[in-house]
C-alpha cells in the first residue's frame, strides 16, 4: 500500500475507530460532532463521570495498579501488587476514558490529577528501548520481557497504551502518551515485523490499536504489523500452556475458521482487529471471512441479550446452540468487543443490521455489567439467577451475590469507563451521499453544515424528533436506521408522511432541508415475545420478553409466585401493560412490563415418566401477572431469583 492511497484526515476524530480510510463504505463522524445531551445514554455518561470514574481511580490506587508503575518509574523495590502481567491496561483504559472526560467542560480536578500523575509515571517507567510493562520490568519478577508471549500480555498492554494515547492526542491534543506508545510500537515492529520473530500475542487486542496508530500517524508499518499478527495466527503459533489452541484462536487461520471459538474476549477483539485490517488494507477476502464468522455467531452463539460466551471454563464461547441461561458467561468485555466488531463491520459495509446487534448488546449484555449506582460490576452476565445461587464466579477468591466493587482481574470496570465515555462516537456516520443516524438518543449531530437536534427518550419510547437547526441548503440525505425488531416504522417531515425509500434497514430522506424543518420518526414498540431455535435446548419451551431493543427479566421481588412456576402463553403478551417505575434509589425512572401469567407448580420427580401419548398441555387462563424489568437494571436490589426466559404452557 502506498501512503497516497490513504486519506488520513487531519481533523479530530473518534478514537475507536477513527478516521476510516481504505475500503470503508462509510466514515464515523468526528467525536466532537456529536454531543449526547439528555436521556438514557446521557444518564450513563453522567454516572460514568460522577461515580464510576472516581470509584475506579480509588480502586486502581488501592489495588496497586498505579503503584506498580511507580515502582518501575522510581526504580523502587516494592513488591509487585496483584497477580497478572496486564494490570497496566486497567490504568490505560481508564486514561482512554479520561481523555474524553477531560475534553468536556464538566471535567473535574481529581480526574485531571490522576491523568497527570499516571502519564508522568508511564513516561518515566518506559525502558530505554521503548519496552513498557510494570510486571516484567519489576526486579522481583523472574520472568524476562517477551519470554512468554502466550500469557505475558505485553502486546495486549501495548494495544491499550496505544488506544489511550490516540484518545489523548485526538481529544486533548496531548501527545505525551503517543510518544511513549510510538516508541513501544516501534520496538514491537522491529521485533515482530517483517523479517522478525514470527510470533503472535496470546491475547489479541493490539491489532485494532495498531490500525488506529496507523490512522493517526499515517505510518504503514503499524498496519503491516497488525496484518502479520492476523495472518500468522492459526498455525499453532502460540506456545501452549494449560489452554488448548482454540482458546487462542490458534487452531485455524482466521480466514479459514468456520465459527467463532475459544476465549470470547480474545475472539471478538481479534475479529474487530481483522475487520480494521480488512478495511484499511482493502482485503476483501479477510472481510468476507469476518462477515461469515459474524453471521455464524449471531445465528448460533449469541445470547438473546447480545452476550457472548457460554462457558465459565476457559471463559469460552462454547458450541453452536450451547446457551445455558444460569451459567451464561457473557463477560462484559466480550460485550464491548462485540460492539467494536459490529461497528467496524458497519463501517466496512454500511449495513444497518450490524448496528441492530450493536444496539441489542449495548442495552442488554453490556449495560447489565454496571450497577445503577455506577460503583459495582458484573464480570459475567447470567440470564438467570436461581434463588439458592451462592457464588457468581469461580474466578474470584470469595463469593458475592451480585455485582462486585472490583476484581482480582479487573478488566471489565475500566473497559466500561472508556466505552461510556465514547458512546457519542457510535451515533453517526457519513458517506458522500448521506448522513447516517446509527443509534438513537437525545443528542445534537453536526455534519458538513447540517445541524440536527435530536429529542427522544429512546429506548424508553420509540418516537424520535429531529429538528433541523441549520442546513447549507443543498440537497442532502439523512438516513434513519429502522431496527430489525421494528415493524411499521413511519416518518414525517413537517407533518407530511415521507414517501422516501426504505431499504436494508435505512429509511433515506433526500431533499433540501431548511432550518426549522421537523422530522419525526416513529418506531412502534409493542411488547414482543421471542422463542428459541429448536436446537437451542437450554431455552426450548420458554419465551423471553422484549420491547424495542431492551430485553426484560423477571425479578422475584416484583412477583408473588416463584418465578420458576410462572407460565406465559405467547398469545397473552398482547395484553401486556406498561408502567413507569424507579426500581431502586440509584436507578433512573424506567418502563416496567406486566404480562398475564398462569401458575403451574410441578411435582417433585426430577425425571417423571412420560405417558405413551403426550399431548400438549392446555395453556388454561391467566390467573396472575408477571412483572418484568429491563434486564440491564436487574440485580440492583436484594439478591433474589431472576429469569429472562419464562416457561410456556
Ligand atoms: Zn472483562
Amino acid at each position: 500500500m502506498n501512503d497516497s492511497e490513504v486519506n488520513i484526515s487531519g481533523v479530530v476524530a473518534t478514537t475507536l475507530p477513527a478516521v476510516t480510510t481504505g475500503s470503508g463504505r462509510v466514515r464515523p463522524l468526528p467525536s466532537s460532532d456529536v454531543i449526547i445531551a439528555d436521556g438514557v445514554l446521557a444518564g450513563w455518561q453522567q454516572r460514568n463521570r460522577a461515580a464510576t470514574v472516581p470509584h475506579t481511580i480509588r480502586q486502581l490506587r488501592e489495588s496497586g495498579n498505579l503503584d506498580n508503575l511507580r515502582t518501575i518509574a522510581e526504580s523502587g523495590d516494592a513488591a509487585f501488587r496483584g497477580r497478572y502481567p496486564f494490570l497496566d491496561t486497567d490504568v490505560f483504559k481508564t486514561l482512554e476514558g479520561l481523555a474524553y472526560e477531560l475534553a468536556r467542560p464538566s471535567a473535574d480536578e481529581a480526574s485531571r490529577e490522576f491523568f497527570e500523575e499516571s502519564v508522568a509515571l508511564i513516561e518515566a517507567a518506559q525502558a530505554d528501548d521503548g519496552y513498557l510493562n510494570s510486571y516484567f520490568q519489576h526486579p522481583g519478577i523472574v520472568k524476562q520481557p517477551w519470554e512468554d508471549l502466550s500469557w505475558g500480555h505485553e502486546l495486549y498492554n501495548l494495544g491499550h497504551l496505544i488506544q489511550a494515547a490516540v484518545a489523548a492526542s485526538r481529544q486533548l491534543g496531548d501527545n505525551r502518551l503517543l510518544d511513549v506508545a510510538v516508541r513501544f510500537a516501534d520496538l514491537a515492529v522491529a521485533k515482530f515485523g517483517p523479517g522478525g520473530e514470527e510470533e503472535v500475542p496470546g491475547h489479541p487486542e493490539v491489532e485494532m490499536a495498531l490500525v488506529e496508530l496507523y490512522r493517526t500517524t499515517s505510518e504503514a508499518r503499524y498496519l503491516q504489523l497488525a496484518k502479520l499478527f492476523i495472518d500468522r495466527r492459526g498455525h499453532g503459533t502460540v506456545a501452549l500452556s494449560v489452554f488448548p489452541a482454540e482458546y487462542f484462536q490458534d487452531n485455524a487461520p482466521l480466514r479459514e475458521l468456520d465459527s467463532v471459538t475459544g476465549h470470547a474476549v480474545r475472539m471478538v477483539y481479534l475479529a474487530a482487529g481483522a475487520t480494521d485490517v480488512a478495511i484499511e488494507a482493502g482485503d476483501a477476502e479477510l472481510l468476507a471471512s469476518v462477515i461469515r464468522l459474524w453471521d455464524d455467531m449471531v445465528e448460533t452463539k449469541l445470547y438473546v441479550t447480545g452476550g457472548l460466551g457460554s462457558r465459565h471454563s476457559d471463559e469460552a464461547i462454547g458450541d453452536r446452540y450451547e446457551l445455558p441461561s444460569e451459567r451464561s458467561y457473557s463477560e462484559t468485555c466480550a460485550a464491548i468487543g462485540t460492539m467494536q466488531w459490529a461497528w467496524r463491520l458497519f463501517i466496512a459495509t454500511g449495513d444497518a443490521h450490524y448496528l441492530d446487534v450493536f444496539e441489542i448488546v449495548l442495552f442488554n449484555a453490556y449495560a447489565a455489567g454496571l450497577s445503577a449506582d455506577g460503583c459495582a460490576f458484573f464480570y459475567d452476565n447470567p440470564l438467570q439467577r436461581r434463588p439458592d445461587h451462592q457464588q457468581r464466579t469461580g474466578a474470584e477468591p470469595d463469593g458475592e451475590l451480585l455485582r462486585r466493587a472490583w476484581f482480582v482481574c479487573p478488566c471489565c470496570p475500566p473497559n466500561i469507563i472508556r466505552w461510556n465515555a465514547e458512546l457519542q462516537d457510535y451515533f453517526a456516520a457519513s458517506d458522500a451521499d448521506a448522513l447516517y443516524l446509527a443509534q438513537y438518543g437525545d443528542a445534537s449531530v453536526t455534519h458538513d453544515g447540517l445541524e440536527l437536534g435530536i429529542r427522544t427518550s429512546y429506548p424508553l419510547d420509540g418516537e424520535i424528533t429531529i429538528h433541523v437547526e441549520a442546513s447549507p441548503g443543498d440537497e442532502r440525505t439523512i438516513a434513519l436506521r429502522v431496527p430489525a425488531w421494528c415493524h411499521g416504522a413511519s416518518v414525517t417531515v413537517n407533518g407530511t408522511p415521507a414517501a422516501d425509500a426504505s431499504e436494508n434497514g435505512w429509511l433515506r430522506l433526500t431533499r433540501s432541508f431548511s432550518a426549522g424543518d421537523l422530522i419525526v420518526l416513529t418506531l412502534p414498540m409493542p411488547v414482543r415475545a421471542h422463542g428459541s431455535h429448536p436446537h437451542l435446548d437450554a431455552t426450548r419451551g420458554t419465551l423471553s420478553i422484549a420491547r424495542g431493543p431492551v430485553v426484560y427479566s423477571a425479578e422475584q421481588q416484583d412477583n408473588e409466585y416463584d418465578l420458576d412456576d410462572l407460565v406465559v402463553d405467547p398469545a397473552w403478551v398482547k395484553a401486556a401493560e406498561l408502567s413507569s417505575a424507579q426500581l431502586s434509589g440509584d436507578a433512573p425512572e424506567t418502563v416496567i412490563i406486566s404480562v398475564p401469567a398462569a401458575v403451574d407448580t410441578p411435582g417433585r420427580a426430577l425425571y417423571p415418566e412420560l405417558a405413551e401419548s403426550v399431548s400438549a398441555p392446555k395453556p388454561g387462563e391467566p390467573t396472575t401477572t408477571v412483572t418484568l424489568v429491563p434486564y440491564y437494571l436487574w440485580g440492583n436490589r436484594e439478591a433474589l431469583a431472576m429469569r429472562v426466559w419464562l416457561r410456556r404452557p
